[in-house]
């Protein structure tokens, strides 16, 4: 079958899949102008923005691609303080951010659980609750995504990173701290619970094939999520995965791959949420309008404070480390408008897909 046949198919096989993320030249530029069009006919031109919060980096995990692993000894740690939080999702507010993300390394102690229920309730009093909040801590009991979905957070982000068993222990230590299958109950937990459920995974990996790279986009479908994250693998070089990085592909074709990956999810789950990665801009100054004009729709602008933000580097060079967000601001809604699409200012941005399937 052609690649112009397999753009019109309602839906993607796996070998449709395999065969549209070999695609190059002319044959992926129809596909990501297909993704584009299916994105522009279900969600308009609208890109929507979560603040994001770098709480803390002080893991209790050793993932082998991690710059912040906890066996990382170059890495300063540090936490913010509540006040800091609060003052990063008030300035979300006052720019019209609708949303906040609060990201961490892994902690499960009571002490941090309760922190975060607190955050919660604190930035949920923010102009009576007008701010969305979503949640990247990693895994956690059942109860505790409850106890935080109960205080208000209503999307959780919890990458699963390769959805192939071996290819996640290649990237993970095989340990009892790093089970593939406590990983895959956590995200079913939360779909359970009824959170906005967000997984995703790097692309461009040491031991990547193109199939497991199909069958993570056949995972997202059969998991229903309601967002997804992907972005190019960036090595660093403090971490046990870097001896492996004269193996990925190049700069340019993990690029062109994250690109393919996103228009392709955008055509087999038309009005799901996809986050345009740093990781994206971080490899290509353009990445992040490549990554929109591929099918995503959102954008995580950082709010961390700056002095702290060299300490959160899960890879290395991460673009806009050094912007402040009044910058980012204006910076973001030039770029988006240059693309021909517009910020969705002063809006939660929940995933459609979501929204009509709780009806
Ligand atoms: S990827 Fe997340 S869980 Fe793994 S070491 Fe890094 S911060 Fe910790």
């Amino acid at each position: 079958m052609s690649t112009k046949e397999i753009l019109e198919k309602q839906h993607l096989e796996k070998e449709d899949i395999k065969h549209l993320l070999s695609t190059t030249g002319r044959e992926m530029e129809m596909l990501l102008h297909k993704a584009l069009e299916v994105k522009l006919n279900r969600l308009d031109n609208y890109v929507h923005l979560r603040g994001l919060i770098e709480f803390s980096n002080i893991c209790r995990k050793s993932c082998l691609y991690c710059g912040v692993r906890s066996k990382n000894s170059k890495v300063e740690r540090y936490t913010l303080t509540e006040e800091e939080v609060i003052e990063c999702a008030r300035l979300a507010h006052q720019l019209g951010y609708g949303s906040v993300a609060i990201q961490s390394g892994e902690r499960n102690d009571p002490a941090f659980v309760e922190q975060i229920t607190r955050l919660v309730r604190r930035i949920k009093e923010i102009d009576h609750g007008s701010l969305g909040i979503t949640l990247s801590l990693g895994e956690q009991s059942d109860e505790t995504y409850r106890q935080w979905f109960e205080a208000g957070a209503h999307r959780y982000l919890l990458r699963i990173e390769a959805s192939n068993e071996e290819l996640y222990y290649k990237i993970h230590p095989h340990d009892e701290q790093h089970d593939f299958h406590r990983r895959l109950a956590c995200i079913d937990s939360l779909l359970n619970i009824g959170y906005q459920t967000g997984t995703g995974v790097m692309v461009g990996l040491p031991f990547q094939t193109l199939d497991n790279l199909a069958d993570d986009l056949l995972f997202f479908r059969h998991k229903d999520v309601a967002m997804v994250g992907m972005g190019p693998y960036i090595p660093h070089p403090d971490t046990p995965l870097y001896q492996y990085a004269d193996q990925i592909p190049s700069v340019k074709e993990r690029m062109e791959l994250t690109l393919k990956m996103i228009a392709i999810l955008r055509l087999m789950m038309p009005e799901i949420n996809m986050v345009a990665a740093t990781a994206n801009q971080t490899i290509d100054p353009l990445g992040r309008e490549k990554a929109i004009a591929a099918g995503a729709n959102v954008i995580m602008p950082n709010l961390t404070p700056n002095q702290y933000r060299e300490d959160y580097l899960i890879y290395p060079d991460k673009a806009c480390v050094s912007d402040k967000p009044e910058e980012c601001y204006t910076c973001l809604d030039i770029r988006m408008k240059a693309i021909g699409h517009q910020i969705l200012y002063n809006a939660w941005g929940d995933s459609v897909a979501f929204t009509k399937k709780k009806k």
